[in-house]
């Protein structure tokens, strides 16, 4: 088969920009949106990106009454299929970036080639790193209250929040829903990273009462219940202390998804694309091009990735003519 002119892996606001304008620009783009596994659901890779798992959009342009993330991802979809762009619903696994065309290699054991890649595959949610934390995932310990939050053992029961940003925020908020009582364990005295429309929001909630300086030190529980508590610590006065919960929602930020690069592509210390002219979207790789939260440890917002979408398909573009590949 012939190599792709342009290969977009990933399927958030960069990875549908990207695909748009590309497809517009005659390169009959292919988009490897992610398979739908366990696996993904576990570690929030789902297709579709982080805005799929989030509720109301209030700050993405042309949305005066807010849109829902996971339609405001479908819409995007449905635009860059409109112009032709392809999809494959796998995940790119290994990619060959020492040849040329590259290769990428998918979970469904096929292989590609491609002259031009995007990558735009994101951040997935941190943990704390805890052994308690682990052995309770899906079992109470969770990282997406949009997926999760609506399950029986969250109804009215006192739950977890573990953070001090503007996901703290959305998670709490959304968690009042359900919960008897929130409490929001946060490792400063106040919501640090948060905007102040959204932290003020937050805890002007009833339900919601902040514990601060604070940290989880192990999640209690059993095989039969799951997670029943959370063990915390003040880390001012040392103390200890108990609180009982059927849920522990973690919102303590993203790592960006780089593994399956191997190294191939420059990255920094906390596994971010180096872009090598801070304008454009290029990388260390000739050809290889990096939009949205996977090259962005400042703004990861859906509408900057969006424009980084758009800035790496022209990029490309300009790098397949200029290389005469048509
Ligand atoms: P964030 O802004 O990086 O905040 C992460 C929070 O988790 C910080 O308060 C941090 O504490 C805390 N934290 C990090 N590691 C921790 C650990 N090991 N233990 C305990 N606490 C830890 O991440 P985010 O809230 O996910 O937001 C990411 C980006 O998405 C931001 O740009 C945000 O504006 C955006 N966002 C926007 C919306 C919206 O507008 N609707 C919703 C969600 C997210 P420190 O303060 O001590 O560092």
């Amino acid at each position: 088969m012939a190599a792709e002119k342009l290969a977009i892996i990933g399927s958030g606001p960069a990875g549908w920009t990207a695909a748009i304008y590309a497809a517009r620009a005659n390169l009959n783009p292919v988009v490897f949106e992610g398979a739908v596994t366990f696996e993904n659901q576990l570690a929030g890779t789902l297709p579709l990106g982080q805005l799929n798992l989030t509720t109301e959009v209030e700050n993405f342009p042309g949305f005066p009454e807010g849109i829902k993330g996971p339609d405001l991802m479908f819409k995007m979809r449905e635009q860059a299929e409109r112009y032709g762009t392809r999809i494959q619903t796998v995940d790119i696994l290994d990619v060959d970036l020492s040849r040329r065309p590259f290769v990428l290699k998918d979970s469904d054991g096929n292989t590609t080639e491609a002259h031009a890649i995007v990558i735009a595959t994101g951040a997935s949610a941190n943990y704390l790193g805890l052994a308690s934390e682990e052995k309770f995932k899906n079992k109470g310990v969770t990282a997406c209250a949009v997926c999760d939050g609506a399950l029986p053992r969250y109804r009215n029961k006192p739950l977890i929040v573990i953070g001090g940003g503007d996901s703290a925020c959305e998670e709490g908020l959304y968690l009042t829903k359900f919960a008897s009582q929130i409490h929001l364990i946060h490792r400063r005295d106040k919501m640090t990273k948060a905007s102040p429309i959204m932290a003020e929001r937050l805890l002007a909630h009833p339900k919601v009462k902040p514990v601060w300086n604070s940290v989880v030190e192990e999640v209690l529980g059993d095989d039969e219940k799951g997670v029943t508590g959370v063990r915390v610590k003040n880390l001012q006065t040392g103390d200890t202390a108990s609180l009982d919960a059927t849920g522990m929602f973690l919102a303590i930020g993203h790592t960006p998804n780089t593994k399956f690069l191997r190294g191939q592509v420059e990255v920094d210390a906390q596994g971010f694309i180096v872009l090598k002219d801070p304008f454009r979207t290029t990388t260390s790789v000739e050809g290889v091009y990096a939009a949205g939260d996977v090259a962005d440890s400042t703004y990861k917002q859906a509408i900057t990735a969006a424009g980084m979408g758009c800035k790496a398909a022209l990029d490309a573009e300009r790098w397949l003519a200029a290389k005469s590949i048509h």
